[in-house]
C-alpha cells in the first residue's frame, strides 16, 4: 500500500531567543490515499506545525528536516514555485479560523472562484464551479449567497464557504487544522459529518490536526498521538482510543467525559504538557507519567511496532495495553 504522503523522521526548527527550538523533533507518519488521519495532541505538541510543514505554510526563518514524501517527490527539497502549485492543487488546508483565512473585501464567490479562473476556466464555468461546490458544502441559494462578503455569513456558514475553498483545486489531501473548534457543539457535529462526507466520495485524504479526541474519534480511521514535538503512538483510531499503548493516550482518553452517558466523571491530566523549548530528558512525558521509572528520564523512547499495526514511543508499552 503506498501512502499519498509520507512524512519521514520530520524536524522543524524556529528560531527563538535562546536559539533555535525544536518543535518538531523527528516525526514520521503515513497518509494513505482516501483515509482520515487524526493528529492529536495539547498545545506545543507540534501537530499544527507538522501540518504547515506539509502545506508549506511554516513561519519564515523555521528550518526543516527529514522527508516530506508527497507521491515520490520530497517536498522539503522542493522548489518554491513548486510549493505554490502543490498548495490548492494538490494539498489543500482548513484553518480553524475562517475569518482569518477569507479575504473581507472579496465575494465568498470570488473567493471560491479563484484557482479554477486562475486555471483558465471562462466565466460562465467558473460560476458554476462555485455554485456547484457552495452547494455541495451546503452553503443555501448558492446562487445569491455567492455575492455575499465573509462578514455576512455565520460562523457555521463560513467554515462552509472555506471548505468550498479548499475543495476548488480539487486536491487529493486535505488538511484541517482544529475545523470545527470554532463552533457551537451542534454546528460542530454538522461540520464533521460534512468533511466526513465530502472525503469519502470524492476519495480524498485527510489529515485531521485537533486537541479533541473526540472530534478526532468521530472522523479519523488512523490516529497520531503527539507530546513535546514527538509522536507518542499511532494505530488504528478505534485501537488505539479504546486500548493505548501510551501512557499519556492512556491519559488523554481518561481526561474526555464519556460522551453517550455525559459522565463528568473525567480525569483530567496532571501537571502541565511539556513545551519544545523545555522538554524534559528521555521521555518528555516522564514528568506527568504514573508509570515513570530511571530509564524513562534518561533514555529517549524509540517508536516501535509494539503490535501489528501500532506503534508506540513507550520503554514500557507492553505494560501499557496489558492493562496495567
Ligand atoms: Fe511513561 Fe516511561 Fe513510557 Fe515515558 S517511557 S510514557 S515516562 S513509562
Amino acid at each position: 500500500d503506498l501512502a499519498l504522503l509520507e512524512i519521514d523522521g520530520l524536524t522543524v526548527d524556529l528560531p527563538g531567543p535562546h536559539g533555535p527550538v525544536r518543535v518538531v523533533d523527528g516525526v514520521s507518519l503515513d497518509v494513505p490515499p482516501g483515509t482520515t488521519v487524526g493528529l492529536i495532541g495539547e498545545s506545543g505538541s507540534g501537530k499544527t506545525m507538522t501540518a504547515l510543514a506539509v502545506i508549506g505554510l511554516l513561519p519564515a526563518g523555521a528550518e526543516t528536516g527529514g522527508v516530506l514524501r508527497w507521491r515520490e517527490e520530497n517536498l522539503l527539497t522542493a522548489s518554491p514555485a513548486r510549493r505554490r502549485s502543490v498548495r490548492g492543487h494538490e494539498i489543500a488546508m482548513i484553518f480553524q479560523d475562517p475569518l482569518a483565512a477569507l479575504n473581507p473585501g472579496q465575494t465568498i464567490g470570488r473567493q471560491v472562484g479563484e484557482i479554477p479562473r486562475r486555471d483558465g476556466k471562462s466565466r460562465a464555468e467558473v460560476r458554476r464551479i462555485v455554485i456547484d461546490l457552495l452547494d455541495r458544502v451546503g452553503v443555501p441559494d448558492p446562487a445569491t449567497r455567492m455575492h455575499a462578503y465573509p462578514h455576512q455569513f455565520s460562523g457555521g456558514l463560513r467554515q462552509r464557504a472555506m471548505i468550498a475553498l479548499a475543495l476548488a483545486g480539487n486536491p487529493s489531501l486535505l488538511l484541517a487544522d482544529e475545523p470545527t473548534t470554532a463552533l457551537d457543539v451542534t454546528v460542530q457535529a454538522r461540520i464533521l459529518r460534512l468533511l466526513r462526507s465530502v472525503q469519502e466520495d470524492r476519495g480524498l485524504a485527510m489529515l485531521l490536526v485537533s486537541h479533541d479526541l473526540r472530534v478526532v474519534a468521530h472522523v479519523a480511521d488512523q490516529v497520531v498521538v503527539m507530546y513535546a514535538g514527538r509522536v507518542a503512538e499511532r494505530g488504528a483510531a478505534a485501537q488505539v482510543l479504546r486500548r493505548p499503548a501510551h501512557p499519556y493516550t492512556k491519559a488523554l482518553v481518561a481526561s474526555v467525559p464519556a460522551v453517550r452517558t455525559r459522565t463528568a466523571l473525567a480525569h483530567p491530566l496532571p501537571g502541565a504538557p511539556a513545551t519544545p523549548a523545555n522538554r524534559p530528558s528521555g521521555c518528555a512525558f516522564h514528568p506527568r507519567c504514573p508509570l515513570a521509572r530511571d530509564r524513562c528520564r534518561s533514555e529517549v523512547p524509540a517508536v516501535r511496532e509494539v503490535e501489528a499495526g501500532r506503534w508506540s514511543a513507550c520503554h514500557f508499552a507492553e505494560e501499557v495495553l496489558g492493562g496495567a
